[in-house]
């Protein structure tokens, strides 16, 4: 069968679509929500180490503000695109729904490969992007955060060009920042914590333990390099891991020390001593018990699903599983813990980080990691229960409790009469 739409804004727009009409909401709802209130594209000019200029597209896309500030982050990768980034923008929004976080939701980008820039062609289009869309953002408008192949440096250079333009410090302004200037303590770790806190949820009710599990993590960046770790902490066995270069696999176990180090060394997970190369293809159909996508969109689809042995994926990444995709697994009798909810651990600490700015007050370790935990707990309690009372997916039911959450705010806002 052939995927009636790969495009990831038209996914998202079903999504939506889906959860209005289950939830039998008034027209405006899905017309209001069916793209973001604000787009800009942005045409971004940078003086290259060798003398040339050279001009980047950036985006930054304000899907919807009706419970707070638009939330989302920054993604520098080349094959950004406009609707990718309306898509990115919209899950966002539902993601702080879910989480029952005060903000709506937000996403940048440009396209670009930060792997083939110097540190100060990077910090330049950095700092050029934050002035082209400065009049968007800010600590009370939309904050932006980190996303695939950026970092807190990348906020850093952000956060300094902003606190110029506007003469004065703004640390509200981004999170993702260094523990230096405002970041918080666990942010880096928050996504992986918060999807490995949803799969031991689930897993429990699988009747499955994380304790000697198998697990396959597809990528290695802010999500899924820090999974590796986390679920290996849990007692877990890491059988299967990859990058944007290929992967690796050994069913006896991965070392994540001695992968952590072997990437910071050769730059790719692939050619760990006593392991299998595998593709990425391959890594997502491998036999195990949980499957971590932690890379990019569209990745479980039609042509591989029915060929997914884990009992369990937990979504670490922004949309890995099409929709006719998510529809096989089901089918089979496959968890999926929804990306909305799965990866929401990311911003979850962000809004921990913007409440500490805004206090000017830090929070131990300690606190936000327990805080978090209690967060996702809580936000996936209500999923899982509305997912088994009305016998559907955990993505259709984590999208009812968000879409109900943000209707509910733009009604008692009038915007829907
Ligand atoms: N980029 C992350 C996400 O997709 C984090 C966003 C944030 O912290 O604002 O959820």
């Amino acid at each position: 069968m052939v995927e009636t739409s790969l495009n990831p804004f038209r996914i998202a727009q079903g999504q939506v679509r889906q959860a209005c009409e289950a939830l039998d909401l008034e027209p405006a709802v899905y017309e209001i929500l069916k793209q973001p209130v604000r787009f800009l594209e942005v045409a971004i000019p940078v003086r290259m180490d060798d003398g040339s200029v050279r001009v980047f597209t950036g985006y930054r896309s304000q899907h919807n503000d009706a419970v707070g500030a638009t939330k989302g982050g920054l993604r520098f990768h080349p094959k950004v695109t406009a609707d990718e980034v309306r898509a990115l923008s919209m899950w966002m929004t539902f993601k702080c729904a879910v989480l029952g976080l005060p903000f709506g939701g937000a996403k940048g980008g440009i396209s670009c490969n930060p792997k083939e820039l110097s540190e100060g062609e990077l910090e330049r289009l950095s700092r050029n992007y934050i002035h082209a869309i400065s009049q968007l953002i800010g600590p009370e408008k939309d904050v932006p955060a980190p996303d695939v192949y950026t970092n807190p440096q990348i906020m850093a250079w952000m956060v300094d060009e902003f606190s110029r333009l506007r003469e004065h410090n703004s640390f509200g302004l981004m999170t993702g920042k260094p523990l230096i200037l405002g970041g918080s303590e666990g942010r880096g770790e928050a996504t992986a914590r918060g999807c490995v806190v949803t799969a031991a949820e689930a897993a429990r009710r699988l009747g499955l333990e994380l304790a000697g599990a198998t697990v396959a993590v597809q990528g290695y960046g802010n999500a899924g390099s820090v999974a590796v770790r986390l679920i290996h902490q849990r007692g877990a066995r890491v059988i299967a891991v990859s990058d944007s270069q290929g992967g690796i696999h050994r069913p006896e176990g991965i070392d994540p020390g001695i992968l952590e180090e072997h990437k910071r060394r050769t730059a790719s997970v692939r050619g760990l001593p006593g392991t299998r190369e595998i593709s990425n293809d391959e890594l997502l159909t491998l036999p195990c018990d949980v499957l971590v996508p932690a890379a990019l969109e569209n990745q479980i689809t039609g042509a591989n699903a029915g060929r997914v042995k884990a009992k369990l994926v937990a979504e670490a990444a922004n949309g890995p599983t099409t929709p006719e995709a998510d529809e096989i697994l089901h089918q089979k009798g496959v968890l999926v813990v929804p990306d909305i909810l799965a990866n929401a651990g990311g911003v979850t600490v962000s809004y921990f980080e913007w409440v500490q700015n805004l206090m000017s007050y830090y929070w131990t370790a300690e606190e936000v990691n327990q805080r978090l935990e209690q967060h996702m707990v809580k936000a996936f309690g209500a999923v899982w229960d509305l997912h088994r009372e009305k016998n559907i997916k955990m993505r259709d039911a984590a999208f009812r409790v968000a879409v109900r959450r943000v209707a509910d705010a733009m009604r008692v806002r009038g915007w829907l009469h």
